[in-house]
């Protein structure tokens, strides 16, 4: 028997800096007033009901403290719990390859295809696929890979990108979906309206052949569970199963991030994962398989063992709870800046305050467009008091923030804006005296403003705080000269 938790996403780092740097890809997006509307309507219906079933148990924070626990407990022990994973799941008939990077997953997955002769595979919705960007790869390689997850399905015929790790088609409202349909589908019915339930009819209708003729499918994984060996796919609609128990060959793509110590372990992830992630007490579809069972199911059972930076985050003792992320998605739907940014505008697989995180930590805050992302945050904490296993992001934000002004002065060699700037603030608060004279400069600002009695423009570093507002004249006489004509006064 073999197991897995596919469905739900799961996955690392592929495609990961692809675009231009967040605040310019974030000022592109934010003219985007339709996919604003559609982000907005989508991220409030999923966090109210996320916030009803949740409030529904008593012991809820009881359960994140477990969640995170046992997390902790599995990265502390990651390279035992792997091994003893790969017994369990060979001794049960699975095969186990590991990857180092995103090149040897590719490779591995490409060589298991063409061993079966297909040219075709059925995919369930991974993120650890997105990340290693396979679908592109095998494109290359005369292997054509068909999304079945309905937001797959429909980000792939629009040729677009995922915009978030549970609905990848958030900013697209139904009449968009129909649209791209009526172009891409060429079995669809020419008066297909966009009513959910046709958009969906169509979605299967397209898809069930697929099913039926695919020999070799493709899967995340959720969990994969030491102690038996078994792998678990947590889905809504059902397309995980069929991908999971139709085809001969069955492949599996996951992060080694995703291992659980023990069997129990999965009466305290599925209380937190459907609940954070749909909002649902229980996902409709929870695949467990572990190994291969004579005549029933994949006979071909792989997987393919991912690290591609998660041996860096493991070795970042600040950064390495990142790795305790289920993918629930909870954090980007309570993020304001997600909510108005969209996911795109990471430029990364994983968008929100994870990916602001994860892409950092797994690649590097010196790679060039990472080191925005730590900024893409206003540190508000939503994130973190949504996250089911409680990973401190502003925490974590806040330590790449640092690395980056670190790292940025290694690069130049000299002082950066932002230290002069800390430098200065540091030497004028430091001293009363100081501030006294700082503020004889005041009437300069006063002439700055103009007759408007606005500063509409800062040089430099400060340039982004006027971007997009002004800055008051300031006052003819400062608190202090007030004060100390009050007291005179008395
Ligand atoms: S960081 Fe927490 S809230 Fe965000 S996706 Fe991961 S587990 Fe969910």
């Amino acid at each position: 028997m073999t197991q897995v938790f596919l469905g739900m996403p799961a996955g690392g780092l592929g495609n990961l800096v692809e675009t231009e740097p967040f605040p310019a890809a974030a000022h592109r997006e934010l003219g985007n007033t339709q996919m604003r509307k559609n982000l907005r309507h989508a991220t409030h219906t999923i966090r109210d009901k996320r916030l009803r079933v949740v409030g529904e148990l008593p012991d809820w924070e009881q359960l994140r403290d477990a969640g995170s626990a046992i997390k902790n407990s599995a990265m502390f022990n990651l390279e035992e719990r792997l091994l003893e994973f790969e017994k369990n799941f060979t001794a049960r008939g699975g095969v186990v390859h590991w990857a180092r990077d995103a090149d040897e997953a590719n490779t591995i997955v490409r060589d298991l295809i063409r061993e079966t002769g297909s040219t075709e595979v059925v995919k369930v919705k991974s993120m650890a696929t997105q990340e290693i960007g396979l679908n592109e790869y095998l494109e290359t390689q005369g292997i054509e890979a068909f999304e079945t997850d309905l937001a797959e399905l429909i980000v792939q015929l629009g040729h677009d990108k995922p915009s978030h790790i549970l609905v990848p088609a958030i900013h697209k409202n139904r009449t968009e979906v129909r649209d791209i349909f009526l172009k891409e589908m060429p079995d669809v019915d020419p008066a297909l309206t966009d009513e959910p339930a046709k958009l969906a009819e169509a979605a299967r209708k397209h898809l069930r052949a697929k099913f039926l003729s695919a020999k070799v499918a493709i899967s995340g994984a959720n969990f994969a569970l030491a102690d038996t060996g078994t792998l678990g796919v947590v889905e809504s609609e059902g397309n995980g199963r069929m991908c999971l128990t139709l085809p001969e060959t069955l492949i599996t793509v996951m992060g080694i991030e995703k291992v659980l110590p023990h069997t129990d372990d999965i009466e305290v992830m599925m209380q937190l994962l459907p609940r954070s992630s749909t909002g649902e007490r229980m996902n409709p579809y929870t695949s467990m398989w572990t190994g291969v069972t004579e005549d029933d199911g994949p006979q071909n059972v792989h997987i393919v063992l991912l690290d591609n930076g998660r041996s860096r985050v493991l070795s970042d003792s600040f950064g390495r709870s990142a790795l305790n992320c289920i993918r629930c998605s909870a954090c980007m739907n309570v993020c304001p800046v997600y909510e108005r940014t969209g996911g795109h505008a990471y430029g990364s697989t994983y968008p929100g305050p994870i990916g602001a995180i994860l892409s950092p930590l797994m690649t590097g805050i010196e790679v060039e467009k990472n080191n925005s992302l730590p900024y893409a945050s206003s540190l508000c904490g939503a994130c973190f008091d949504a996250c089911p296993v409680k990973i401190n992001i502003p925490e974590i934000l806040v330590h790449l923030r640092g690395e980056d002004v670190d790292s940025q002065r290694d690069k130049h060699k000299i002082p950066t804006q932002m230290d002069l700037l800390m430098k200065g603030g540091s030497w004028v608060l430091g001293k009363g005296k100081n501030m006294k004279l700082v503020e004889k400069a005041l009437p300069l600002g006063r002439l700055a403003a103009g007759k408007n009695k606005k500063i509409k423009k800062l040089p430099g570093i400060a340039a982004g705080w006027t971007q997009s507002r002004d800055i008051p004249a300031p006052p003819a006489q400062s608190f202090r000269d007030w004060w100390s004509a009050e007291k005179e006064s008395k």
